[in-house]
């Protein structure tokens, strides 16, 4: 298990978990789409002999990831050297939208924190 490799990518495996765990319909349609792309792909893993971390096949005979994360996590993108699919918004991007989501009420409004 390359530990330098996870903690390099731990943005987008966190996005990718969180993005699992709490489906939406355009994130599901996203990774779909980004899944059958990976299918075709000649780096697919689907013994999971490469993944980084055991028993998370299908991984990216490439980088190791998790397809299941990986292909959710909006700001990640296919690593060969010509990309079949890529980020669709930036890390900063994402951590904004991660903040409105997180920040905010039923409403959209943000939601006052600390002592007032
Ligand atoms: S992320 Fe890219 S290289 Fe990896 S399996 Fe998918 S298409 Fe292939």
């Amino acid at each position: 298990m390359d530990f330098i490799k996870i903690w390099k990518n731990r943005r987008q495996i966190a996005e990718g978990i969180k993005n699992n765990i709490f489906k939406q319909e355009h994130i599901e349609s996203l990774a779909e789409q980004r899944m059958q792309i990976c299918i075709k792909c000649s780096k697919f893993d689907i013994t999971g002999k490469d993944c980084e971390v055991p028993g998370t096949q299908p991984c990216c005979g490439i980088c190791g990831c998790s397809l299941a994360l990986k292909t959710r996590a909006l700001s990640s993108s296919c690593p060969d050297n010509k990309p079949k699919w890529n980020a669709v918004v930036t890390e900063e991007q994402e951590d904004q939208i991660n903040y409105q989501i997180f920040n905010a009420d039923q409403d959209g409004d943000q939601i006052q924190s600390g002592n007032t």
